[in-house]
């Protein structure tokens, strides 16, 4: 929980507030982007939440992997706590529930007729895996990467899923995972989702093309409103940035109009639109 007394200043002044325990791994400013912002390198409530707003400024308390961000009286977390994971369209849901040890990543559950996925992995919360055996369960956990692994075993031990990673992203931990993918031409899971490899970022990133319109990016490829249109993590490229501009180029023979990142909002955009930004994107890159 959020400590009052060490509630930043720069707070406006209301219900909500930011401590200053706060990392800036940028989860409440997408989740709730009314409510928080960055100032002087951290998080801070820059409106207090209006009653439409208010059960977003919940799930961004509970996104925060370091539980930075409180209430000082009304609580409805409870609520909210029942409502998770957040569905963002036909089965596509955001799980919250960030955690620090992938900097506050996103990760995505899709709950399908025959077998669930999650990509990438929240931390773990006992009461959040039981909502998932009440969607099912989940049968696959898709990596993007090995800086977003975060709890997966934990949820392993609730499903015993699949586990994929790229074996060029495998570390020792990882070893034992039921499905270490190898080589950079994509491939299929099944007749939804393609695995797309897309090094750079680092050497095993992939991504995971679902129903040829969700792209599941992790650290590859995001979304800049500063930039207004799709990019990368130029500064925070651990493995070769010639090397992702390559794999940023393998997108643009797909089509999909969702990118669902690990870092920043989710984005829509009709699939011309979203090949127009992929280009500026490239273009960008290589300037
Ligand atoms: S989610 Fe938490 S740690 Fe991340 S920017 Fe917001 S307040 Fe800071």
């Amino acid at each position: 929980m959020a400590n009052i007394k060490e509630k930043r200043s720069e707070n406006i002044e209301g219900n909500f507030y930011v401590d200053s325990s706060c990392i800036n791994c940028g989860a409440c400013y997408w989740v709730a982007p009314k409510t928080f912002e960055l100032v002087s390198q951290q998080s801070a409530v820059v409106e207090q939440p209006a009653l439409d707003d208010e059960d977003a400024a919940y799930r961004a308390l509970l996104a925060c992997p370091v539980n930075s961000i409180g209430v000082e009286k009304d609580s409805k977390v409870n609520k909210v706590i029942q409502e998770l994971p957040y569905e963002l369209e036909d089965g596509i849901f955001h799980c919250g529930y960030h955690a620090e040890s992938s900097f506050g990543a996103a990760s995505y559950f899709i709950k399908r007729e025959k077998e669930n996925f999650m990509v990438d992995s929240p931390r773990f919360v006992k009461q959040f895996a039981n909502k998932l055996v009440e969607l099912g369960g989940v049968e696959k956990h898709l990596l993007s990467h090995k800086d977003d692994i975060a709890d997966t075993d934990k949820y392993w031990e609730v499903f015993n899923s699949k586990r994929y990673i790229h074996a060029d992203d495998s570390i020792a931990s990882t070893s034992d995972y039921e499905e270490l993918m190898k080589g950079e031409d994509a491939f299929q899971i099944d007749d939804e989702i393609v695995v797309i490899p897309v090094p750079g970022h680092t050497k095993g990133s992939v991504c995971y093309l679902y129903q040829n319109k969700y792209l599941f990016t992790g650290d590859h490829l995001a979304f800049s409103k500063d930039l207004n249109h799709l990019y990368a993590f130029k500064t925070a490229c651990w493995y070769d940035f010639d090397i992702q501009i390559q794999s940023m180029k393998k997108l643009l023979a797909y089509d999909f109009e969702y990118v669902l990142p690990g870092h920043g909002r989710p984005i829509k955009m009709s699939k011309e639109e979203m090949k127009a930004s992929l280009i500026k994107c490239i273009e960008w890159m290589e300037n």
